[in-house]
């Protein structure tokens, strides 16, 4: 009932703050109970007393400010301005306002950072960060340019991110000028990465330093993006092939209610929802990526903590990760580039909770754990097999103008289906080598080479499936 304080410190206030407490209009079948919980829940809250701060830069309690709810604009003096999504041109398209620090602006759902906006709100909470703090962008701009390209001006190409997320500091200079808080949704950087699987094939010969991308060390040299999530949900209404309206009550319902204008507020049509985000590793010249002339290798990669960062060998994650860059480097080596995109959508977008259920329900089940059973255990803890909806997977590929793909590390067939349906041509597949394949891991392949995943060496029949297993629970 933290909102309540705010509603009480504000209704006995003595400082001069000009409030009115919880500003609600109700929302409709619940009265005008503008006290209650569920209504006092939709607020965001508003700026309105800058000037007496406490010393340290936070307002004292009995100085916190009122609530504008943000779930009814006509009452609430809102003037977000339109977005006009698949514009080209970004002052025509618009920017996106999802801060916090002032609500009248907004004309976005939910609020920027994914998942991280809690722990912010803990900062704010315990007295750590000032709720007003405004980013400063001085020397954030992007280490190389991407784009634009035609793609960004395609309202069906690209849904789940903004194109413009990236050069806000630039495109929207006026804008910031006048005090409106735009926040970037892309940062683009270069680093160096050393992985010892990649010093590993460099001992061997497979892989040579060319000094400019592979240096001696054995440093990688890449550019990566970290990407945040902006849905406009018409659109991702329409690659899910239900009605917008159902997509935001599915959205509202299933997260407890967190963000009710999705429901109240069919105006506002841009989401930034409370997920992870991608990270993009670019290898080689970035030129090359849209060069017709020049190959490109792309993997797509969805997260698998266990494997990807501690080496869990019950999958083959990791090893296709690294097969990916490795083919990445070869490729860009050759004069074309490579792109590894990793994607946070843990087990199968599941989570690793349920993740873990299912190794456990795996190796467990009468029989062992075997390839012929491996959907079925996580259709039975989770009730469905994946929830990764790869349809939205491809708009990262058009944001880097992406057009065809050379060599496609991956053998995922919804992938490579989403991929070729968005309008990129894939040239090539590359499969996993068998000889980076653990051997609890065969389990994993079988079955998913048995379902439709790609794969050059022929699919085991059932009863050959049933013989392949992994390792019992307790080993
Ligand atoms: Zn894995």
């Amino acid at each position: 009932m933290s909102i309540r304080r705010y509603d009480e410190a504000v209704m006995t206030d003595s400082s001069g703050i000009k409030s009115s407490g919880i500003k609600s209009s109700g929302i409709p079948g619940q009265g005008s109970g503008a006290g209650t919980l569920a209504s006092s829940s939709q607020g965001a809250i508003a700026a309105s007393n800058q000037s007496s701060l406490a010393p340290g830069g936070l307002p004292s309690r009995k100085q916190r400010r009122h609530i504008v709810l943000t779930s009814h604009p006509s009452r609430s003096g809102l003037r977000g301005q339109p977005i006009h999504w698949g514009q080209g041109d970004p002052v025509q398209r618009g920017a996106i306002v999802a801060t916090v620090s002032d609500p009248s602006h907004r004309n976005a759902i939910g609020t920027h950072s994914g998942s991280y906006a809690v722990y912010r709100a803990l900062a704010v909470a315990n007295g750590g960060l000032c709720p007003d703090h405004r980013p400063d962008l001085t020397n954030t701009a992007p280490a190389i340019a991407i784009g634009p390209h035609p793609s960004w001006a395609d309202p069906q190409k690209i849904v789940s991110l903004d194109p413009f997320g990236a050069v806000v500091g630039e495109v929207f200079q006026p804008l910031l000028d006048q005090g409106i808080d735009i926040r970037p949704t892309i940062a683009v950087t270069n680093a160096h990465i050393q992985m010892p699987e990649l010093m590993e094939t460099l001992r061997q010969g497979r892989l040579t330093a060319d000094g400019a991308i592979v240096k001696p060390s054995g440093d990688l040299v890449v550019t990566k993006a970290a990407v945040e999530p902006v849905w406009y949900l018409p659109g991702v209404a329409q690659r899910l092939g239900v009605s917008e309206d159902d997509l935001r009550y599915a959205l509202f319902e299933q997260t407890g209610g967190m963000f009710p204008e999705l429901v109240t507020r069919p105006d506002l049509k841009v989401f930034l929802p409370p997920i992870g985000g991608i990270t993009v590793y670019l290898v080689g010249d970035v030129a090359a990526i849209t060069d017709p002339n020049r190959p490109l290798a792309v993997r797509v990669h969805d997260e698998c903590n266990g494997s990807d960062v501690f080496g869990s060998d019950i999958c083959t994650c990791r090893p296709y990760l690294v097969h990916g860059l490795e083919e990445c480097i070869r490729t860009a080596q050759q004069g074309g580039a490579g792109v590894i995109v990793y994607f946070r959508k843990e087990g199968r977008a599941l989570g690793e909770v349920t993740k873990f259920l299912v190794y456990n329900a795996r190796k467990r089940q009468q029989g062992g754990d075997r390839a012929d059973a491996y959907f079925a255990r996580t259709e039975c803890v989770a009730g469905v097999q994946d929830v990764r909806f790869q349809e939205l997977m491809p708009d990262v590929l058009h944001w880097l103008g992406i057009t065809r793909i050379d060599r496609f590390v991956s053998m995922s067939d919804m992938k490579y289906n989403a991929i070729v349906r968005s309008g990129i041509e894939i040239v090539e597949r590359v499969p996993i080598p068998d000889d980076l394949v653990p051997p609890d891991a065969r389990v994993e392949i079988e079955a998913k080479k048995a379902a439709g995943y790609y794969t050059e060496q022929g699919v085991l029949s059932e009863e050959d499936l049933v013989q392949i297993k992994g390792r019992n629970l307790t080993d």
